[in-house]
């Protein structure tokens, strides 16, 4: 990786959660970068509200509370 941390922590940051955890699981060392803060803004950020495969509120992928208006965007995800 040439890339310097903060870049991969922006780009994590604007990446869905289903990928977020994939590349956790993945690269160990991207595995290093997550430390509190960073785990911290990942659950508050905004996020679309996710449905998995087959339609159900994706348990893994809304990490925080959902309160549905006008403004908000729906996403899918490949959980099950
Ligand atoms: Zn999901």
């Amino acid at each position: 990786m040439n890339l310097p941390n903060e870049i991969i922590k922006e780009i994590i940051f604007f990446l869905p959660n289903e990928d977020v955890f994939n590349i956790y699981v993945t690269n160990k060392y991207i595995n290093n970068i997550f430390d509190e803060f960073m785990i911290n803004n990942i659950i508050y950020r905004d996020h679309p509200v996710t449905f998995n495969v087959i339609g159900n509120f994706c348990m893994y992928c809304n990490l925080k509370l959902v309160f549905l208006s006008q403004k908000t965007i729906f996403g899918t995800c490949n959980h099950l």
